[in-house]
């Protein structure tokens, strides 16, 4: 990214030019959501302005625009993940709620007592937890594939762990806490030589790294909105066709249905039979706008950028004494976590702040993982596109003096 079109980046991003208890605004917790371009933030207001109608079934004009904005949206969702058909995706309130939705509907069609389902040592809980009460309901095994000290998963035991009871895989494509991307394309090739489905939480791979369900042969792939530019509230399940045809609808309610007698409700169409309620047409429209943005600056350029200001980041967090980084994966996204000495991570994080320094600091909703490194959680710093070298030299002078104070 030269200087000239990220000084033009920045200043599509209002928020960046906050000041921060007379500071100017440091944002690393890119990882918990992104900030949002002024196009998406003109998306929404144009939504609420020009096609502000309830969509689906309506006979007016505005009904109609909606629903073809909403559609339309759709249609970007799927090419953007490179999927088939617009049949495929499913808008939902983002990657939690997508999980959940394949969890409890797939747990209701096709598992039962003493089968397994397979998730990693590195999920998010929303990865984790939908599957474990699947797993209470159905009286099933909860299995996790282990993890080298790098941050790698172990292939080995991988392989291992697939058996005649596992119903299901569920990893994520890229660990909130270490930023390693794992191999999710071999890990869905190993589990399909046993007919095994797999579902991938793609909530921190799809804003930074270019993502193709088909080439993938994912199952499912989920994502949340807000962590690619677009707002809170909207996301997407990817599933294919079969699968969607196999499922059960998740919620009931208006636009799911197909004809409705208090006798027998009929379910509607793909992919409405999972879309309970009024959708989010508004949100869905500034989604479809931010994946345009991204695509026009373009994902590999982005991927490459962001690289470029992890090892940046990486190499001048190794100048401080005691560093500790959690997370030495191979392949890494724009994640940096660290601990330093004995400090805990959430006194670091909240000098930080004062200092107008935005990382985030904890467990990152991933206990188990923290647990099984032993450590009470890290401080994360997570890049976006529109952040800066200079900024890292901000937050490496920052740290200094407040490590130099804690220590
Ligand atoms: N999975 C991963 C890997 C995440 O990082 C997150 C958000 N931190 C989620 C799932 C949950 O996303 P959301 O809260 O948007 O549903």
């Amino acid at each position: 990214m030269d200087k000239l079109s990220l000084e033009k980046i920045r200043s599509e991003f209002p928020i960046l030019s906050e000041i921060i208890y007379n500071k100017p605004l440091v944002y690393f917790d890119n990882g918990a959501t992104t900030q949002k371009p002024q196009c998406v933030l003109d998306r929404i207001n144009y939504g609420y302005k020009h096609l502000n109608a309830n969509i689906h079934r309506g006979v007016h004009f505005l009904s109609q625009r909606a629903t073809e904005a909403h559609e339309n949206a759709r249609k970007a969702v799927c090419d953007f993940l490179g999927a088939d058909k617009r049949e495929e995706i499913v808008f939902t309130r983002g990657t939690t709620e997508a999980i959940n939705l394949v969890a409890f509907t797939f747990g209701e069609a096709f598992c039962s007592e003493g089968d397994e389902v397979v998730v990693s040592v590195m999920e998010h809980h929303s990865n984790i937890v939908p599957w474990q009460m699947l797993c209470e309901r159905k009286k099933m095994t909860l299995r996790v594939i282990p993890m080298s000290e790098k941050g790698e998963l172990d292939l080995d035991a991988y392989k291992n762990m697939l058996n005649e009871h596992t119903r299901i895989v569920a990893v994520t494509h890229v660990s909130n806490v270490l930023g390693t991307v794992n191999p999710v394309k071999e890990l869905i090739e190993i589990a399909h030589v046993h007919n095994i489905p797999v579902l991938i939480d793609g909530a921190q791979a799809v804003p930074h790294i270019k993502v193709n369900v088909k080439e993938l042969d994912a199952d499912f792939y989920v994502f949340s909105g807000h962590k690619i530019y677009a707002p809170t509230g909207i996301g997407a399940l990817y599933a294919k066709e079969k699968w969607l045809n196999a499922l059960p609808p998740y919620q009931g309610g208006g636009e799911m249905i197909a004809a409705v007698t208090f006798e027998k409700t009929t379910y509607n169409e793909l992919p409405f039979k999972f879309e309970a309620g009024t959708p989010d047409y508004i949100g869905s429209t500034a989604l479809a706008e931010a994946l345009r943005y991204v695509q026009e600056i373009g994902i590999e350029n982005i991927a490459a950028y962001e690289h470029e200001l992890t090892v940046y980041a990486t190499e001048r967090l190794m100048e401080i004494e005691n560093m500790r980084i959690i997370g030495q994966a191979d392949k890494k996204s724009a994640v940096v976590s660290f601990l330093v000495g004995n400090i805990h991570p959430y006194d670091i994080g909240m000098l930080l702040d004062r200092l107008g320094i935005a990382v985030r600091t904890g467990h990152h909703c991933a206990q188990p993982l923290c647990d099984s490194l032993q450590i009470p959680g890290t401080v994360r710093a997570s890049f976006a596109f529109y952040n800066t070298k200079e900024e890292i030299d901000v937050f490496i002078q920052a740290l200094k003096r407040v490590v130099g104070m804690l220590l």
